[in-house]
């Protein structure tokens, strides 16, 4: 399965996804990059797959879909019910699969950013969308903060060599944050220095790696004795997030 970042508005990425010829985008806030994308690999697009209805998710999708021979608009089954992804065709619940070029994509509802939050995994690959950032997790806007803790916690089960695909480039503020919770912690000034290298070489951040994110990300780390300081998991969870928020 080949991955190709699209970088899109300020710091959102879509990404193209391919698998023996065929070719889905993952949250395309806007068309124009991803159609460059898509002439780049020489592939025609048949899938949008969408995390979540945010704007800067889904805007592209209207464009494409009348420029492409689109099969699939694939979201939540929450955000059908709510007909807030537009031209989407196919309503995904927890646990469910498919096909794509042979490879199996499952998704996995991780609730919180939004109630319809979910996230796509294959082949070693997790979509994150606004749920999962490299060293950070998105606003609680419509969840709880208990059903965002629980959410990133699902996440964390995935085998460490899974590569997070997130949904902003946030990562070096996201990390000058965790250097605040955990300044003794040398796995994140180790991850601050090369995410600032990265950037200054104009080069993306993504994809990260889960098993360096369990040693990094304070939002997969809230209760961890260092990060939660004797509080209970969900009370850890909420100071780090309103901190974050603060931040
Ligand atoms: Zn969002």
């Amino acid at each position: 399965m080949k991955v190709v970042p699209v970088p899109c508005l300020r710091d959102n990425y879509a990404y193209l996804v391919i698998e023996n010829g065929r070719a889905a985008v993952v949250d395309p806030s806007q068309a124009d990059p991803v159609l460059s994308a898509i002439d780049a690999a020489k592939v025609e697009l048949s899938e949008i797959w969408l995390t979540h209805h945010h704007w800067d998710h889904v805007g592209g999708i209207e464009p494409l879909v009348e420029r492409c021979p689109l099969e699939h608009v694939r979201g939540s089954k929450h955000d059908a019910q709510q007909g807030r992804i537009p031209k989407q065709t196919d309503a995904l619940s927890d646990g469910d699969s498919f096909d794509f070029g042979g490879a199996s994509v499952e998704i996995l509802e991780i609730p919180g950013h939004t109630l319809g939050a979910i996230a796509f995994v294959s082949e070693g690959n997790l979509f994150s969308g606004d749920t999962l950032f490299l060293a950070g997790c998105g606003r609680v806007f419509e969840g709880t903060m208990a059903m965002m803790s629980e959410s990133l916690s699902k996440l964390r089960t995935l085998p460490a060599d899974t590569k997070i695909w997130c949904g902003h480039e946030y990562t070096v503020n996201n990390l000058r944050f965790a250097a605040t919770v955990e300044p003794s912690n040398p796995d994140i000034a180790r991850a601050l220095s090369e995410a600032l290298a990265t950037r200054e070489a104009r080069r993306f951040t993504v994809p990260g790696q889960l098993g360096h994110e369990l040693a990094t990300n304070p939002f997969l780390r809230f209760d961890e004795p260092a990060v939660a300081a004797g509080r209970d998991p969900v009370a850890s969870f909420t100071a780090l997030r309103e901190a974050k928020d603060e931040f």
